[in-house]
């Protein structure tokens, strides 16, 4: 199996919602991350990034949304222009995880026709509830025709123990992190906004965006725990972390 992380696109918000201690005006760049892997059984997208829209009109997708979580990438910084680097198209999809139903990690489910999707079971309950939009949650972006599955406890995507998904509750209801066990690499734990960016694992620090700070704690501890076992943390946003990661056609196994 190989993993791919691609470029889903880039955000702007301020800094003071991940970092309790910044300046009122501060604002800090996020990257927008997405996870392919290439099983002998299928092609599996984990998140599948931003609209390819919102890079020149993002207030006609996501309303007033745009105001606070600012996309600033420019126009073909997408998943289905990284797709295109490895050398995939969207119908070559087989199967899409999402970590969670925010647009910015569901933008271009709409591509993907031909795939099974999966989520949480509360995942998708929090995005259906009424008043879901002001959760941050936008149908246009996860409400599509195609196949969607949920699921609760773990999700062995092969049944071969190789990608099984992990709940990780408090940044949303049904937020899932992802396990892939990689022949050379080893144990890569893919959070999403699990843990938003490195320091907050590190000093224990929930998000002011979090759906419910003591279930993100919580959560916190179960990455902990796999860390300590020799996995490689994968957060949502942390840019800096982006940087050191190879990405794009570079395959990890
Ligand atoms: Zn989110």
């Amino acid at each position: 199996m190989k993993m791919h992380f691609l470029d889903g696109g880039r955000l702007r918000m301020k800094r003071r919602i991940f970092v309790p201690d910044a300046e009122r005006d501060e604002t800090v760049e996020l990257p927008v991350i997405s996870t392919l892997f290439r099983h002998a059984k299928g092609n599996v997208l984990f998140d599948t990034g931003c609209h390819p829209s919102v890079a020149t009109d993002a207030h006609a997708r996501w309303g007033g949304m745009e105001k606070f979580m600012t996309p600033i990438a420019p126009p073909r910084q997408d998943v289905i222009n990284a797709l295109a680097q490895v050398g995939l198209k969207p119908e070559d999809i087989d199967i899409v995880v999402n970590s969670h139903l925010h647009p910015d990690h569901c933008g271009c489910n709409a591509f993907f026709t031909r795939a099974q999707f999966h989520c949480h079971e509360a995942e998708l309950a929090a995005a259906q509830a009424e008043g879901a939009d002001r959760m941050g949650y936008l149908r246009v972006e996860w409400d599509h025709p195609m196949r969607l599955d949920t699921f609760s406890g773990q999700f062995d995507v092969f049944g071969d123990s190789r990608l099984v998904t992990m709940h990780l509750p408090g940044h949303t209801p049904g937020m899932t992190g992802l396990r892939a066990d990689l022949t050379r690499s080893g144990e890569y734990f893919i959070v999403s906004d699990a843990v938003a960016i490195e320091r907050n694992l590190a000093n224990d620090e929930a998000p002011m965006n979090a759906w419910n700070a003591d279930l993100l704690l919580a959560s916190y501890e179960t990455i902990r725990a796999r860390q300590n076992a020799g996995a490689t943390i994968i957060c949502g946003h942390d840019d800096g972390q982006w940087q050191r990661l190879n990405t794009g056609a570079y395959a990890h196994d």
